[in-house]
Formats: structure tokens, sequence, C-alpha cells
């Protein structure tokens, strides 16, 4: 295997002698900030406590009572907005390094292996999981801890969504992802893979199988295209493609030559959100000679993260704001640039490989083989609040970002809990009467 590939976690965690030293800095507030600025409103100064005094399992226990994902959410969180972002010792420029302290906790109980998750009888009724990103595995490690019988469909080769196929292994090494999808396992939800809702099966199918409820968390796999003249060169691809690509490579699944870019190639990226900063970091660590970001807007209404931006610029990536892209220019049916309007004038930015990174959205597979699931014009899935989460199809929910957009992981987490609620109560009632 070509180990250009096998990027290595960026971000180093802390030792335990580091993690009870920070978790000591904590003035455990009596409004703690950093609770309310967490979306799935973690119980951060209680784990914190317990690190400070050395009771790592008790923290990991802690923890686990709001997710089902901490070693995932303790690297790739928008923390500087969130939790340390809310923090009282934020202004000092002192804030609490959570982030760093949550995968420390999950991390050092796997090492260990000091928690066992309880088994729960599964009595309380059967639910179908399609999609196996945050969401889908929120929801189904919720429900199986609440005693559902759950099975997660997902139509890839493996479980974990974007977090296996999106987020590059520099960010998030996949090893994390798949243990913690074995300890959502270990709670008795069953996985099936390469099973694609709207192919090979349909929501009615699952409904006639024995069903109670369904929950859709099917995220927003259609990458958006940039229709300009000049698209049929080659050389012209989805980030999100190049990003599924640079993993499996790096998992000797594909070859080097279908990842698209060479050493020394000229790499722009169009667009500059979360994705098109990983793929640019990800191009120049498979040793891209220029990679440019090209953004039509200004620096300050870039959509990614400062964390993600100053990252790579570190690793060397260019930027050009205000570029309004107009054409791609090619020679003999390859690409070898991006035309751009800069201040009224164009110019050509050189590239042998231009990778699209301007948003996504939700497949219609689902909705087109199952009548009574309404969407909004742009593809969303609509969901009502009570039962939270329903669709308007009765029995079959939704979350994540196929209803509300693309956000964060912890966002997706954050709706999918509320949605886990939703389905309880429903298969509850339905229960109750007997339907
Ligand atoms: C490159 C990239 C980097 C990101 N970086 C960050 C970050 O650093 N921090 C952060 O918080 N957020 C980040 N995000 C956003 C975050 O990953 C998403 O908001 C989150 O994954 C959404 O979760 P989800 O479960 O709704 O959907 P997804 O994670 O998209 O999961 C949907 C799953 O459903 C499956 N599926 C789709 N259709 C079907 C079907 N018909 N049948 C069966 N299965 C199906 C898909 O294969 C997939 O596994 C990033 C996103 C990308 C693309």
């Amino acid at each position: 295997m070509d180990n250009r590939f096998g990027f290595e976690e960026e971000n180093r965690g802390y030792t335990p002698k580091e993690a009870v030293a920070e978790a000591k800095r904590c003035l455990d507030c009596k409004k703690p900030l950093c609770k309310t600025g967490c979306p799935i409103e973690q119980s951060i100064p209680e784990f914190i406590k317990e690190v400070s005094k050395g009771n790592f399992g008790t923290a990991r226990r802690i923890i686990s009572e709001r997710s089902n994902l901490p070693a995932i959410c303790g690297r790739v969180c928008p923390h500087e907005l969130q939790c340390e972002g809310h923090c009282i010792l934020h202004a000092k420029g002192k804030e609490i390094r959570v982030g760093k302290l949550e995968r420390f906790v999950a991390d050092f109980d796997y090492e260990a292996g000091i928690i066992t998750d309880p088994t729960v009888a599964k009595t309380r009724g059967k639910v179908a999981v399609i999609g196996s990103g945050p969401a889908g595995l929120t929801v189904a490690g919720d429900l199986a801890r609440q005693g559902f019988n759950v099975v997660v469909y997902e139509a890839q080769e493996e479980p974990g969504g974007v977090l296996l196929y999106g987020i590059p292994e520099f960010r998030l090494n996949k090893d994390v992802v798949r243990r913690e999808i074995a300890r959502i396992a270990s709670l008795g939800v069953t996985f099936i893979t390469n099973s694609t809702a709207g192919e090979s099966f349909t929501l009615e199918t699952l409904f006639k199988a024995g069903f109670d409820a369904a929950f859709i968390g099917t995220g927003t796999n259609l990458s958006k295209d940039l229709k300009l003249p000049g698209r049929e060169n080659s050389g012209i691809e989805q980030a999100s493609y190049f990003l599924r690509m640079v993993v499996m490579a790096g998992e000797g699944k594909v070859t080097a030559d279908e990842v698209l870019i060479n050493p020394g190639d000229r790499v722009v990226v169009v667009g500059a959100g979360n994705v098109a900063m990983d793929a640019a970091r990800s191009a120049k660590r498979l040793g891209a000679g220029t990679v440019t970001v090209a953004y039509r807007r200004t620096e300050k209404d870039m959509p990614a993260t400062r964390g993600e931006y100053e990252g790579a610029i570190a690793d060397g990536v260019e930027f050009r704001f205000s570029a309004l892209p107009k054409a791609y220019a090619g020679n003999e049916g390859k690409v070898t640039g991006l035309v751009v309007e800069t201040e009224g004038a164009e110019d050509i930015i050189d590239a042998d490989v231009i990778l699209l990174a301007i948003g996504s959205r939700p497949a219609k597979r689902i909705v087109s083989t199952t009548p009574g699931i309404e969407t909004s014009d742009r593809g969303y899935v609509i969901t009502r609040e009570k039962p939270y989460g329903m669709t308007t199809l009765a029995g079959v929910f939704a979350g994540g970002d196929v209803v509300h957009e693309p956000a964060t992981v912890v966002r997706a987490m954050k709706e999918a809990k509320k949605v886990a609620d939703g389905i309880a109560a429903y298969i509850d009632a339905k229960k109750l009467l007997g339907i």
C-alpha cells in the first residue's frame, strides 16, 4: 500500500497526568456556561470534577449518559464555538480544554476497558434506523439503552457515514470511529451494511417485517455541481468523492491512481467550508505542488471554522477571496485552470485538478419510493414537533442533516436524541392503544 494515504492524527491526546492537571483548573462555576454552550448539554463540570480526582471510569459513565460518541465529539466538535467558547476563562484565553478532556476519558476507558454498558432487555418494540452517521448512531444507541430492538441499515460497506468516509484521518482516526460503533453494537444493535433504502428494500417492506417505527438519518450525500463552460474537461471532481477515495486508499481498498492527485499537481478547491478545508489539507498531505482555495466571497464570510482555516494556512494552502468562478480552462480535454473574476477583471488560477466543495443536499431514494413523506422544495424531509421528529407519514421519523441541512456532528446528535425520545413515545402509545 502507498503510505502517502495513511495520515496520522495531527492532535495528540492528554496523558493521565496532563488530563488531571487540566481538569483541576476548572472553576466548577455555579452556572456552568460550558454546559449551556454544548448542544447536547453534556454534564461537563461533573465529568471534569471526576477527572480531577482521577476517577476516569466515573467520568466516562457520566459522559455516556448524554453521548454515544465521546471519542469522536472530543476530536471534531467546534469546541471554540461551544463549550470552550462559553467557558468563563475564555475571555482570558485560558478556557478549559473540554474537548481534549472528553477525548481523554473516552480513549482511556477504551484502552483500560473500565466500563461495560449494562445489557437491557429489548422488550419495548422494534425500530429500523436508515443511515449510520452521527444521527443514526445516536438514535440506535439511545433506543437500545431504553430497551428497543434496533436494526441499522447502511448503504455503504461499513457504518459511520461522514465520520468514516468524509472527515480525514488526520483529524479523526478511523479506528476511533470503529470502536465507538462497536460499543453501540455491544448494546444489542444490529448493523446491516450494503443495504440501501429505496433500492435493496423500502419502508413498506420494513413495516411488513414487523418494525414499529423507522428513522431516516441519511444525511446530504448528493454533492452540488458547478456547471460552468469547460465542465466536460477531465480533472474536475467532487471534494467529497476525493476525501472518500483518500480514506479508501489509506485502507488499501482502492489504488493510488484512483485518488486523482499526484505529487506536484496544482490543485484548486472551489468553496470555503469545512469540506473544502479538509480536501485542501488532504491534497497538501498527498504532496500536491500548490493548493489554492478559491472563494467567491470574503475571508470573513467563510463558512469553515476558524480552527480549520488556520490549520489549512499552517499546511501551506493558499486562499483567493472574492474570486468568482466563471469557467474551467482546458487543453485537449484536460482541465488546466479555473477562470475567476476578481474585482471586475478575469484571471486564471492554474490547475491540474479542481475539487468542488460548494455544498450538498439529500438524495431522493427513500421519498421517491415511499409515498406520503413530504419534503421542502430543496429536498429536506419535513418533520413535526409531536411526536418529535415524525415525518408526514405515521411511524416514519427523520433527523440529522437530511432534515436541518448540513451542520455539525453534535447538531445531528442533538436532534437525533430528541427524535429517539419521540420514537419511544410513539411506540409506547401505539402499544398501549393496541394498534
Ligand atoms: C468532509 C466533511 C467534514 C466535516 N467535518 C466536521 C467536523 O469537523 N465537525 C463537525 O461537527 N461536523 C463536520 N462535518 C459535518 C458532519 O459530519 C455532518 O453534519 C454529520 O455527519 C451529519 O450526520 P448525519 O447522520 O445526519 O448524516 P451522515 O453522516 O451523512 O450519514 C448518513 C448515512 O446515511 C447513509 N445513507 C444515505 N442514504 C441511504 C440509504 N438510502 N439507505 C441506507 N443508508 C443510506 C450514508 O451512507 C451515511 O452513512 C463534516 C462534513 C463533511 C462532509
